[in-house]
């Protein structure tokens, strides 16, 4: 906490832990403005390094070495860290409307909360599958599927939904770290099936196309079946039903899907683009609310 005889005349607040208000909180440390109290609310206390989610799947890195503890970084800076989910801005109050605490008030807010594929219009998804993101729900469906991997005899299919860059590194990584467990227990890693579902045809369609094409032949050469111009549909306990028709036996399945923006931003009333993020301008402020900024994938 700020220790400080100075009056509080501004309250600064941060919604969310992400890249963006790392930096920020570490900047205020290095030097505070006397008279600002600043509070961050975050949903996660451990903040994730979503560049390095790959390599912990790949088991190049451990859950700390790709995760920011916010609580010295808050010390740090002498700040308050509420563990909460913001819900919504009363604009009309200035406050932040919490799901466990009461309201915060702010000064300036800036909100930096990420993003997360888009699963809801999928039947099925959110019971029987999981999203990269939130990175803890992921991460905890990951460690669960390891256990259960360890312990099942029968031969197993993963099936990434989504072709992007992080949806190919993560099922290469998948792989990477079953090879190398199933050599550990003694076991062969041909009991592993990989699929990759893709929208477009070609995978990875924001790349060159020489990018893409490099990865589609290490992903051939590493027997990874790609499903191309389909979409999920649905899925459910054992399978994953696609907009072709094909049915596939998925045992797992994760969902790295194109990026959604939090639905409360358009229910706080700020102006957002066509996907639901919000619009800033060159300062990162909300184009259609002063004093309030959003920054990384949210804007
Ligand atoms: C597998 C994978 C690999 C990737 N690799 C790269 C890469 O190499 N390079 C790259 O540029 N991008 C990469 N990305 C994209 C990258 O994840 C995002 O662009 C980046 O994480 C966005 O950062 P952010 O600061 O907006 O939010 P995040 O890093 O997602 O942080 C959001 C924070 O907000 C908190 N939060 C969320 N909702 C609330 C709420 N309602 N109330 C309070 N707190 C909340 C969360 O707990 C978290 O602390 C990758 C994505 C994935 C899935």
């Amino acid at each position: 906490m700020q220790s400080t005889s100075q009056p509080i005349l501004k309250d600064l607040v941060l919604i969310g832990g992400g890249h963006s208000h790392v930096a920020v909180i570490k900047s205020f440390g290095m030097k505070p403005m006397p008279g600002v109290r600043l509070t961050i609310i975050s949903r996660d206390v451990h903040t994730p390094y979503s560049g390095m989610l790959p390599g912990y799947v790949a088991g190049h890195y451990q859950f700390d070495e790709v995760h920011i503890d916010l609580r010295p970084l808050a010390q740090f800076a002498g700040a308050r860290l509420y563990h909460d989910e913001a819900l919504r801005i009363d604009k009309k109050n200035k406050t932040v409307i919490c799901k466990s605490r009461p309201a915060v008030p702010y000064d300036v807010l800036s909100i930096n909360i990420g993003s997360t594929p888009q699963i809801g219009n999928i039947s099925g998804a959110a019971e029987f599958a999981v999203a990269v993101k939130p990175i803890s729900q992921f991460v905890d469906r990951w460690k669960r599927f390891l256990d259960r991997l360890a312990a099942q005899t029968s031969p197993c299919k993963i099936c990434v939904v989504g072709a992007g860059a992080a949806g190919v590194e993560l099922i290469l990584s998948i792989q990477f770290r079953l090879k190398k467990m199933f050599e550990e227990l003694g076991r062969n890693s041909v009991e592993l099936s990989y699929h990759l579902v893709s929208k477009s045809e070609q995978i990875m369609p924001s790349f060159p196309s020489a990018v893409a094409d490099r990865f589609d032949t290490i992903l051939h050469e590493r027997g990874v079946i790609v499903h191309r111009g389909v979409e999920a549909t649905e899925a459910c306990d054992g399978k994953l039903i696609l907009s072709n028709g094909d049915h596939l036996d998925a045992d797992e399945t994760f969902f790295v899907t194109a990026a959604s923006a939090a639905p409360w931003l358009i229910e706080s009333g700020f102006d957002v683009d066509e996907n639901g993020f919000v619009k800033v301008n060159d300062t990162l402020e909300i184009l259609s609310h002063p004093n309030i900024f959003a920054a990384g994938d949210a804007a």
